[in-house]
């Protein structure tokens, strides 16, 4: 049965009611039978609506896209290891955040709600704003004051209300929560329809790799956006027959703000609030993930781990991805040095993938001081 239903007290809504959360507050996932076969793709354009059948929209539903998705996999060796990383820098809005948007604001679109919510600390926002401009969806947009000017003109420019919120990530996820009251709530960590989009990474990479799961794939975790549609992915592949396994997940947090990996590493299913510390990973900087415990089960249950990374790794790998001559933000160079802790001592026949999130021209303000 298609359903949105409560993970805390098990209550179920349709998937045409406009909801976000349970009327207890609980978080919402989507229980949804998949009916995916990957020869349902052949002769269809090269984007993440490939996989049509997989995503949780109905058939009459409009399809709010820029023909996204498919992003290059491209292999690169790190410390002699071949990994192959799926370049969703490459994104319409610059981010891997579009993936969640193209479907959350098909649903939008598909419910005929005509403004809509969000806080972000940059990419969602700005995912969201794009794929609203498209849609003819006025959105209003909540970000902390400290979001970097790149960003913030960028979702200015898609047209979106701009609500610059002072204090932290949460106080900004609290000022969204309020204006949710009144007003749909296009949250990339509380709408369950975002990560049916983002699950597309999982269809593509094994697509990329002729319908094979890879060993590993390591991702960024904050909210956890990719990392739990890549799961979501992962598992539906596998459910389906279209897999023999699903890959380990291996999760990256900044040390200054790590609260996942502090709880995976101490045995706990819930993370317990830090506070946020000021890393460079400004995306991935969440005191109090919403899925945290999720998160958690997810990477466990995949036999994955949680990896932290502190400033001067981030950094380092910024640097030398852009040498190579990939032009990434700073979010997305912590995902990378964890990528080198992985894949540091390992055997070679491991397949490993991981992924540029973000684009370099995100943040510009804030690179600036890394000019020599
Ligand atoms: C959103 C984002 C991430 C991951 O964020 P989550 O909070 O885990 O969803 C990583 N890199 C970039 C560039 C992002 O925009
Ligand atoms: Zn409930």
């Amino acid at each position: 049965m298609n359903r949105l239903v409560c993970t805390a007290c098990g209550e179920s809504f349709g998937l045409d009611e406009p909801r976000w959360r349970c009327s207890c507050g609980g978080l919402l996932n989507l229980s949804w039978q998949c009916v995916f076969e990957p020869k349902q793709t052949a002769g269809r354009k090269p984007t993440m609506w490939r996989y049509r059948e997989a995503i949780p929209l109905g058939d009459s539903s409009p399809i709010v896209s820029f023909d996204e998705g498919l992003t290059p996999l491209l292999c690169i060796e790190l410390e002699d290891m071949p990994v192959w990383i799926k370049q969703d820098h490459l994104f319409p809005s610059g981010s891997y955040k579009d993936r969640g948007a193209a479907v959350l604001v098909s649903k939008v679109a598909d419910l005929g709600i005509d403004r809509v919510v969000e806080d972000s600390s940059g990419n969602a926002g700005a995912a969201i704003a794009a794929y609203c401009a498209r849609a003819g969806v006025s959105c209003a947009i909540y970000v902390p004051e400290s979001t970097s000017p790149a960003k913030l003109a960028q979702i200015r420019a898609y047209g979106a209300d701009v609500h610059r919120i002072p204090g932290t990530r949460e106080d900004t996820a609290q000022a969204a929560l309020e204006a949710a009251q009144t007003t749909y709530y296009a949250s990339h960590s509380w709408n369950p329809f975002f990560f049916h989009g983002t699950k597309t990474f999982a269809y593509e990479v094994c697509e990329q790799l002729d319908w094979q799961a890879p060993d590993a794939v390591v991702l960024p975790v904050g909210n956890g956006t990719l990392l739990l549609g890549a799961a979501l992915g992962f598992r539906e592949l596998h459910a389906t027959g279209v897999t023999t396994h699903v890959p380990k997940l291996v999760g990256v947090q900044a040390e200054r703000c790590a609260p996942l990996y502090h709880a995976w590493r101490d045995g706990r299913d819930t993370p317990r609030h830090v506070r946020q510390g000021d890393t460079i990973a400004e995306g991935i900087a969440i005191a109090a993930p919403a899925r945290g415990g999720q998160l958690l089960s997810a990477v466990r249950e995949s036999g994955g781990e949680f990896i932290i990374v502190d400033e001067a790794e981030i950094e380092a790998a910024l640097r030398t991805m852009w040498r190579m001559g990939y032009y990434i933000e700073p979010t997305a160079a912590a995902t990378i040095a964890g990528l080198y802790r992985y894949v540091h001592g390992r055997e070679r026949d491991e397949l490993i993938v991981s992924t540029f999130t973000g684009h370099g021209l995100k943040a510009v303000g804030k690179m600036a001081h890394f000019d020599e």
